[in-house]
């Protein structure tokens, strides 16, 4: 089936952040290309998608393998002939304080959250060269910008990537290439589903907005930067955080 949409690669598309994401870049016209760690989790805003009259395929990637997303690479532009946006949004977290973190904990949530991103955008920004547009969007992190106890390999993966942002913007600006990252606080997903109550309470507290996130709050600013009104933003890190970090 062939689509003049503009095509949408979202990792993590399955819940959360990334499933409001897809569904957002969908509502706006978007073919989608969404990505999970199996098919059958990447299928799970299919109907949902498809029901607006626009293409979703399920991509089952582990994005802490460089050689699966390569080869994913290769089959979304077979499928869909072009790549548009790339939204690097899959990620964990492994939190206990440094000195109990194994090398096993720090390793995964770099390789999955940081170097993830890397081998995305690299085949991928060879396909947006050859068109001379494309829009890149990293989802780090507040924690990336000012640290958080507890999540050493956490922070330092969401603040590599506002590094690797601004590298980028810079590499690929002249190819009509933008990359900017979003940095959330804290929303509500399954992420944060686990945090304890009096932490939530906490929280709250020191939120001048007085509410946790909700994924639609970060894919609404994530659309916007993937649209055309958003042509002369790159290398920004734009914090969607209820006013935690004013
Ligand atoms: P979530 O609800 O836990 O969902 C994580 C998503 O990432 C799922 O789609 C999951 O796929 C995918 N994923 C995880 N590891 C993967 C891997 N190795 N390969 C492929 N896909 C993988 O998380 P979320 O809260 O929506 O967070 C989304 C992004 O926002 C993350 O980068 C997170 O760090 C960032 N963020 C979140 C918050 C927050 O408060 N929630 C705040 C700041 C930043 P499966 O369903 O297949 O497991």
């Amino acid at each position: 089936m062939s689509s003049t949409n503009p095509l949408a690669i979202v990792t993590g598309a399955s819940r959360g952040i990334g499933r409001a994401i897809a569904v957002a870049l969908a509502r706006a016209g978007h073919d989608i290309a969404g990505v999970a760690r199996t098919v059958e989790s990447a299928s799970g805003p299919a109907e949902e998608i498809r029901a607006m009259g626009v293409r979703y395929e399920a991509y089952g990637v582990d994005v802490a393998q460089p050689g699966e997303i390569e080869a994913a690479v290769g089959a979304i532009e077979k499928a869909f002939e072009r790549i548009d946006v790339l939204v690097n949004n899959a990620g964990i977290t492994r939190d206990t304080l440094m000195l109990r973190m194994t090398p096993e904990d720090w390793n995964l949530v770099i390789q999955t959250n940081l170097t993830g991103a890397f081998h995305w955008i690299k085949p991928v920004s060879r396909i947006m060269m050859k068109a001379r547009s494309g829009r890149i969007i990293n989802i780090s992190s507040v924690v990336g910008q000012h640290g958080n106890a507890g999540q050493a390999n956490y922070s330092a993966a969401k603040a590599g990537l506002l590094g690797l942002t601004k590298a980028v913007a810079r590499e690929l600006a002249a190819r009509g290439i933008t990359c900017n990252a979003v940095c959330p606080g804290f929303v509500q997903t399954d992420m944060t589903g686990g945090l304890p109550e009096e932490l939530k309470e906490k929280l709250l507290q020191n939120i001048p907005l007085k509410r946790l996130g909700t994924p639609e709050d970060i894919a609404g600013v994530v659309t916007f930067l993937a649209s055309t009104e958003a042509g002369y933003i790159t290398g920004q890190e734009i914090a969607v955080d209820g006013g935690l970090f004013i």
